[in-house]
């Protein structure tokens, strides 16, 4: 019997959530993937950041295999020994605190707003009096129903009412929003340092350090969604590094497994005490093999020297895809990001875009608002940027054309 195609499997038997471009890949090697025709794309979608390190790194498949071949899931019923040390970077990177592993981005950020709740409970000295969330409009935090009670963005939302209370929107790079929604029952704030699925809209440095400073006059925890941006991604470990804060808490996930499940909350030191044992868990959370990957992509990320990779190849990038904005002044809007993270918003639908970009064999994702989205992995080189640029040149070009 004919084996049946991808498309005719995924027809009949995955859920239709996604919707999926038309191809399907078979095989990574670096910054590159190849579909079942043998077809080569540069990726720049890196998985949606998660392809830190490329794929198939060597590094990290022998550590991924070793630690399979050795102990993959013990539970946390157990210490694990590659738990802890991930533990250690992490905690070496962050700053005094503790860190507790899970899965996925929108489990960092369930166990920030569990956190935050927490909190309240300790101020007040007792449970649902000091609960409320403030977030930024347009913001994204996953798809649990405490992430898209905590997301402001319709589409995410709609058909799954109610939502969870206690969550409300101020705006994006002005304090005074924030500050005008604090009350009583407010317990913390949770931003994303860039807004990814957003559309890539970078939170200043001055709005960071207003944000610390209303979490610390109104007793509130400062937390940051770092799932998209951290690990790397700006250049910096975490991205929000650049406005010399210090967040309460941070959620992260997507980069750090380098293509394996996981994500993590890392508290800061005076606020452990707040999960304490029964308080939150996870059956797969932390497992070996899970943190072995993590360890992995940042030994990689630490020893080929990558996050000054990103900082040196960025400017140039930005740079030229200005020149692209100003060759195309009527479709493309504006250039944002920071790193390894860029946006390009169009005035017109970048689905086309996109699609164009790939027949010439770049991947790229879209994000809110018309942008086109890239997440390159760290190891992408200037000649695999100028590459890049031009594909997407050329797509813009065959658009106008096509429109013409
Ligand atoms: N937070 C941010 C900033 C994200 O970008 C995402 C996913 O795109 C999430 C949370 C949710 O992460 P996950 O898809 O791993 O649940």
């Amino acid at each position: 019997m004919a084996r049946e195609s991808s498309e005719e499997l995924y027809e009949k038997f995955v859920l239709g959530n996604y919707p999926k471009a038309p191809l399907t890949l078979v095989r990574g090697q670096g910054n590159y993937v190849w579909d079942d025709s043998g077809k080569e794309y540069l990726d720049f979608t890196g998985g949606i950041a998660v392809n830190s390190i490329g794929h198939c790194h060597p590094f990290w498949v022998q550590q991924v295999a070793q630690q399979a071949a050795t102990l993959a899931h013990s539970s946390n019923l157990f210490r694990n020994e590659v738990q802890g040390r991930l533990a250690a970077v992490l905690v070496k990177e962050a700053g005094p605190g503790k860190v507790f592993f899970c899965n996925s981005g929108l489990e960092a950020n369930e166990a920030l707003f569990k956190l935050a709740r927490r909190h309240g409970m300790r101020r007040t000295g007792e449970d649902g009096k000091c609960f409320k969330i403030l977030c930024a409009h347009n913001s994204f935090h996953g798809r649990s129903f405490s992430g898209m009670s905590a997301t402001s963005q319709e589409k995410v939302r709609k058909g799954f009412a109610p939502l969870l209370p206690g969550f409300a929107q101020g705006t994006l790079n002005d304090v005074a929003s924030f500050e005008a929604l604090i009350d009583e029952e407010t317990a913390a704030i949770a931003v994303e340092t860039i807004q990814g699925e957003g559309g890539i809209h970078p939170c200043t440095p001055d709005f960071l350090r207003g944000l610390r400073d209303l979490c610390d006059r109104h007793d509130l925890l400062l937390l940051v969604d770092e799932v998209q941006c951290g690990i790397g991604r700006t250049g910096d470990f975490f991205a929000y590094e650049f406005a010399d804060i210090t967040p309460d808490a941070i959620g992260m996930a997507k980069g750090l497994g380098g293509g394996f499940p996981i994500g993590a909350l890392w508290v800061r030191d005076k606020h452990t005490e707040l999960l304490p044992p029964g308080s939150h868990g996870t059956t797969f959370g932390g497992s070996p093999l899970a943190c072995a990957a993590g360890l992995a992509t940042l030994t990689v990320i630490e020893r080929e020297g990558l996050l000054e990779t990103v900082r040196a190849n960025s400017p140039r990038w930005l740079e030229l895809l200005e020149k692209i904005r100003a060759d195309f002044p009527e479709t493309v809007v504006n250039v944002r990001g920071r790193g390894y993270m860029i946006g390009v918003q169009l005035t017109i639908d970048p689905g086309p875009v996109i699609a164009a970009m790939r027949s010439m064999g770049l991947l790229a994702v879209a994000a809110s608002g018309n942008v086109v989205r890239f997440l390159p992995s760290f190891l992408t080189t200037p000649s695999e940027i100028e590459k890049s640029v031009r594909a997407f040149r050329s797509a813009l070009s065959r658009i106008h054309r096509e429109s013409a």
